[in-house]
């Protein structure tokens, strides 16, 4: 019993001290499923005195009027010389061994303002009639603050009667009546037995006759104000109540079930069951927010690393689970690589064909570009000069298409950039390496893409600066139009023989731009997609080598709001771990 009482109260004060019970509480609580006692009654029925001798020490505030002015919440715990202290909620650590401290500290709480909670609750008496100086409004707060305690269902309720009223006109049986109609948690106690008039007894009462409960009533005798003021201590208090029990004629029969002591022993028994029934949904409860706060502490990642040597450490993992990432885009493990194909075998043909050679090798065009060319001197043989211009300006129009290639490749992989940056787990922690690496990257990117432009319009451009012959020399030699010099001025300049240039400069171009149309993706692959395979971050890590700690801290600077959830969660698990292993140790052990 000791061990099960121990237990829990070391799990409520673990949980009263997180402020499992507070604001900030996203998570199920211990609280409500550990029971507690709490005494009800009437203004000076005695509570006060019960709980005192249940405890066994002197302790509680206790006079007419309300000198328990709110709950009270206290714990024992016994010591290894078997010397016993008090430990207050709103104290924790503090550690009276003198009652007379603890009874002052009570007094000095109940003045200031914090409420708190217990395991052994002395609640204020309820009252019929706002006295002089209390608001009206008093009968019923105090109602209704007592009716909050006792009406959660883990509670259990003494329900303090005094022996020298009417029953009928008892406020603990009536309020716990009506949080706990069918009497499964409630104790009733009958004090000031002693008090009772001449030629009346409480029998009835004692034996259950009066009023039924779950429970045998108890009958107790408290020291008398007299006593009090006299400083009778508890261990002579209790032995005169044995006496008195036992002593007395009309209650001798009952004596081995009335008084302080059976009182404490009746609970305990009844707190161990109530105790026993909650375990195994305690242990559920327990595992339950167990994985819930490993889940969260898990989402919220590892701790920063302290030295210099750790966060760069973590920075480089961090940042090499976003290449992974990117890589795996790029590879086709994730979506979005496919749209690099897509510009070369959609995008850029189309381009192409938009750019429509044979328009811009029209009869005027055609005439207009070898008449340039030859000057002021018609050309003899064949329109050389001509022949190249046109070659050069219609291959010039790929240029655009290359470009397009390039900066749509870009656009794609800056994307996936920003993909992975998301899709990176562990940079969400710390939105400043977030920033830096995307920015790095995209720098890269940037970089990749300037050299790209570079590559790509050189393959179009070296097309113009060297033609090839062959392809020339192949072309059927029409000795009657256009190649025959004996031909006339005006047969060379005639629709047919433009026509043929037109023709056969088309040929050559498309020749050029079918090969164009398969090296541009290679240069673009070659610059742009392998590149930031192999090498998106070596700038990045270049750079972060020469960091000082205080540089690498900025980039691991997480939100602070993160940092102290972690370090709550952390708190948390901790005391949630170790009560399930105390937990476990009563089960098993
Ligand atoms: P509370 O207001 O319900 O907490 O009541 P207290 O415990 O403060 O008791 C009120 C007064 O009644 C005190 O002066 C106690 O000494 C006295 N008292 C309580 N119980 C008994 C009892 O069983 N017998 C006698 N003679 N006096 C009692
Ligand atoms: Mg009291």
């Amino acid at each position: 019993m000791e061990t099960l009482i121990s237990l829990v109260n070391k799990i409520q004060r673990a949980c009263t001290a997180l402020g499992d019970h507070g604001e900030d509480n996203a998570l199920p609580t211990l609280w409500e499923s550990l029971p507690s006692i709490a005494v009800v009654g009437g203004q000076s029925s005695g509570k006060s005195s019960v709980l005192e001798s249940i405890v066994g020490k002197d302790f509680l505030p206790r006079g007419a009027g309300i000198v328990t002015r709110r709950p009270l919440v206290l714990q024992l715990h016994k010591i290894d010389e078997g010397r016993e202290y008090a430990e207050f909620m709103h104290l924790p650590r503090k550690k009276f061994t003198d009652f007379a401290a603890v009874r002052k500290e009570i007094a000095d709480e109940t003045d200031r303002e914090t409420v708190v909670n217990l395991t052994l609750v002395d609640l204020p008496g309820l009252t019929k009639v706002a006295v002089e100086g209390q608001p009206e409004s008093i009968v019923h707060d105090i109602e209704n603050m007592v009716r909050s305690f006792i009406e959660k269902p883990n509670c259990i309720i003494l329900a303090i009667s005094p022996a020298n009223q009417d029953l009928a006109t008892s406020d603990a049986i009536k309020i716990s009546r009506e949080v706990d109609p069918r009497g499964e948690r409630t104790f009733g106690v009958l004090t000031k037995i002693d008090l009772m008039d001449k030629g009346t007894d409480a029998v009835d009462i004692l034996e259950g006759k009066s009023y039924k409960l779950q429970f045998p009533w108890i009958g107790v005798v408290n020291r008398s104000q007299a006593d009090i003021n006299k400083s009778v201590d508890m261990i002579a208090a209790r032995r005169r109540e044995r006496e008195y029990f036992q002593n007395s004629p009309e209650y001798g029969h009952l004596a081995s079930r009335m008084g302080s002591e059976h009182l404490g022993k009746l609970l305990s028994k009844h707190l161990e069951q109530v105790i026993k029934s909650r375990i195994p949904g305690l242990q559920s409860l327990i595992s339950k927010t167990i994985n819930e706060l490993e889940t969260e502490l898990s989402r919220l990642g590892r701790p920063v690393a302290t030295d210099a040597g750790g966060k760069l450490y973590m920075i480089m993992e961090i940042c090499r689970s976003f290449d992974q990432i990117f890589k795996e885009h790029l590879d086709g493990t994730r979506s979005g690589g496919d749209k690099i194909y897509n510009v070369f075998d959609n995008q850029l043909p189309s381009a192409l064909k938009r750019l429509q050679f044979d328009k811009h090798l029209s009869m005027d065009n055609v005439r207009k570009l070898i008449t340039e060319a030859d000057g002021y001197q018609p050309h003899l043989i064949a329109p050389e000069q001509g022949y190249r211009r046109l070659i050069e300006s219609t291959l010039v129009t790929i240029r655009g298409p290359a470009e397009s290639a390039v900066d749509a490749v870009h656009a794609i992989l800056k994307d996936l950039v920003h993909k992975s940056i998301s899709e990176t787990m562990e940079l969400k922690q710390y939105p400043t390496l977030r920033v830096e690496v995307s920015a790095a990257a995209v720098d890269s990117l940037d970089r990749m893409k300037e050299e790209s432009k570079k590559a790509t319009l050189q393959l179009v451009d070296m097309e113009s600066s060297y033609l090839t012959v062959e392809f020339f020399r192949k072309l059927p030699q029409d000795a009657e139009k256009g190649g025959n010099p004996t031909h006339s001025i005006f047969d060379r300049y005639n629709d047919s023989y433009l026509r043929r240039i037109g023709s056969n400069v088309l040929a050559y171009v498309n020749m050029v731009c079918a090969s164009l149309r398969n090296s541009i993706p290679k240069s673009v692959v070659y610059c742009q997609v392998r590149e930031a395979k192999r090498c998106l971050l070596d700038y990045f890590f270049a750079e972060l080598g020469k960091k000082e700690t205080r540089q690498l801290s900025s980039l691991l600077d997480e939100d602070p709001a993160v940092m102290q959830r972690r370090t709550s969660l952390g708190k948390r698990l901790e005391l949630y771990r170790s009560a399930q292993a105390d937990i476990d140790a009563v089960t098993w052990g």
